[in-house]
């Protein structure tokens, strides 16, 4: 197993469509493997194969709920369907999100409360959840990330302004910028 570098916004695979996968073989077990790692080392409730320079439709996620339940796993090729949007202001306090990708900023941003996740596992098993708060919040930014879509990309005026500072004053925003968890202290 192995650590990998996170990719930082600006680079194209994080704004690329990424592409299904079709061989269940030993390569992706190396790569689901690989991102659970650099997932806890980083660390992060989520983790997108594009961020570690993958564009294919990967995900995995880590995270205990309000009732001490462990949600682990791996999604492949997913669907997610959502309830609408709320609309008005996010809450800054409950509603804060971050990402692996933008290290150090976070930022409120509205989310749909419930998210159904169709993904397949490693075994190429179908497995459905319906998920609402914050896994559901989890389940809507990593799916984005398949489709080159950031949560910076879905901020109000306001926020999208700041994001944008924050992304050049650390001279991001283009190619080639990545961070390695267990070595740069981003405060991610
Ligand atoms: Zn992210």
């Amino acid at each position: 197993m192995a650590v990998l570098p996170i990719r930082i916004t600006g680079d194209p695979v994080l704004h690329t469509v990424s592409e299904p996968v079709t061989d269940f073989d030993d390569a992706l077990r190396q790569l689901v493997a690989d991102m659970f790692e650099t997932m806890e080392l980083a660390p992060g409730v989520g983790l997108a194969a594009p961020q570690v320079g993958v564009g294919k439709r990967v995900f995995v996620y880590n995270w205990v709920d309000d009732d001490e339940r462990l949600w682990r796993g791996v999604a492949i090729n997913p669907t997610l369907l959502i309830t609408p949007t709320p609309t008005g202001e996010a809450d800054d306090d409950d509603e804060s999100e971050g990402c692996l990708s933008i290290p150090g900023e976070r930022f409120g941003l509205r989310r749909a409360e419930r998210a159904v996740l169709t993904a397949l596992d490693l075994e190429g098993q179908i497995y459905e959840i319906d998920a609402d708060g914050w896994l559901a919040r989890i389940f809507q930014h990593e799916f984005d990330h398949l489709n080159g879509i950031l949560y910076a990309d879905r901020l109000d005026y306001a926020s999208c302004k700041e994001v944008a500072k924050a992304i050049k004053k650390s001279k991001w925003g283009v190619p080639g910028n990545s961070w390695m968890p267990g070595v740069d202290d981003l405060d991610a």
